[in-house]
């Protein structure tokens, strides 16, 4: 029985995390699915309750005692150096190794699209490298505050883990019948780590031969996104650029409050979250979207196996966008609560994929 650690954290967190545990509360309900759900006191409220952001033991439990977590959000205007969000979250991406961070991006109804020319379909699956890159904190500064500070922000990329999100992108679109990876990075300037990310996109890709490939400068990337984002299926690029460009993906497909995200490391570990953040100006008040948890759980499914009924679960959340069963970010006047309801509810119906 898989052993699933329920983080709400802050914000919004709390009130979506609520909604995806009432999703696999239902699922565990009525399907042969059989979670074990933890909840789990890490954020804000407990930081500064006793100073702790999160301990080693807790560390070592998550890892050692469960198969995956999910996280709402962490971020709290009360911790303004945001320090317990990037103990809990950086490490965990680190120490857990989960060095895929997926990001699907599907549009799920044309209007929700703000590009003028909507594209029939979008399906924008982003492979970020989530281990290093920018986000490893090396670096330092030198006359801090005078005249001639010197600010050095390492980026760090090693052959292993730009190998392994190569691969990781190839097989997942071998596997799930996708036709063109595309890489992005910013070569052009970048030469030693664009290098690296090149040579071993051409290399790992001469195991694809059926894969249409091809390789994207950033910024050339950010104006195609808007300008014909239906050329695109699965991308892959660094820590950075893909933080930047799945936000892009995520906005032209419907917005901060639709996009789940899972971070990976295959078969020993999964980290899944919204990627929205916890939204202090809307924390509280029974309206945030929680689309973004619910197709978290749906990932979840895909994960430990269930790919029949996460794909139900993303048909329950396209159907409620399609009737207009949705919070007021999505036009709709529904709470949180009441979207998490009937999410819940149209699957349990048996609702199959399809609809
Ligand atoms: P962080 O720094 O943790 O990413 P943030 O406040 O900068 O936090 P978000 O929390 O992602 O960024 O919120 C950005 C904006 O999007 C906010 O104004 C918020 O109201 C809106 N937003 C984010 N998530 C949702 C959601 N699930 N439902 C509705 N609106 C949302």
């Amino acid at each position: 029985m898989p052993r699933i650690a329920l983080i709400p954290g802050d914000g919004i967190g709390v009130e979506v995390v609520r909604e995806a545990r009432r999703l696999l509360e239902a699922l565990n309900d009525s399907e042969s699915i059989n979670f074990e759900l933890v909840e789990w006191d890490l954020g804000a409220d407990r930081y500064l309750r006793d100073g702790t952001t999160i301990t080693d033991d807790e560390f070592r439990s998550l890892s050692d005692d469960y198969d995956a977590v999910l996280l709402g959000a962490l971020g709290d205007p009360r911790v303004p150096g945001n320090e317990h969000a990037k103990d809990i979250l950086l490490g965990m991406r680190f120490k857990l190794d989960l060095y895929v961070n997926f990001r699907p991006c599907v549009l799920l109804a044309p209007e929700l699209c703000p590009l003028r020319d909507v594209p029939g379909s979008l399906r924008l699956e982003t492979f970020r490298e989530n281990t290093e890159g920018a986000y490893t904190g090396m670096g330092g500064s030198f006359k801090t505050g005078t005249p001639d500070e010197v600010a050095i922000e390492e980026d760090v990329n090693t052959r292993k883990g730009v190998e392994r999100i190569i691969r990781a992108a190839f097989e997942f679109a071998h596997t799930r019948g996708r036709e063109r990876v595309t890489l992005v990075d910013k070569s052009n300037v970048q030469r030693h780590v664009g290098g690296l990310y090149r040579r071993v996109f051409a290399e790992v890709g001469e195991g694809y031969p059926d894969i249409a490939q091809d390789a994207m400068y950033v910024d050339a990337m950010a104006m195609d996104l808007v300008r014909r984002p239906e050329r695109y299926q699965v991308i892959v690029t660094s820590n950075l650029f893909g933080d930047i460009i799945s936000d892009l993906a995520a906005e032209i497909t419907g917005g901060l409050g639709l996009a789940p995200s899972a971070n990976m490391n295959p078969g020993r570990q999964a980290l899944f979250e919204p990627v929205h953040g916890s939204a202090p100006d809307i924390a509280g008040q029974n309206k945030a979207n929680p689309i973004g948890a619910i197709r978290c759980v749906g990932l979840m499914l895909d994960y430990f196996g269930h790919a029949e009924i996460g794909e139900r679960v993303e048909a329950a959340v396209a159907a409620s966008v399609r009737e207009g069963r949705t919070t007021p970010d999505l036009g709709g006047d529904l709470s949180t609560e009441d979207v998490g309801q009937w999410i819940s509810a149209h699957i349990a119906k048996g609702t199959p994929a399809s609809t």
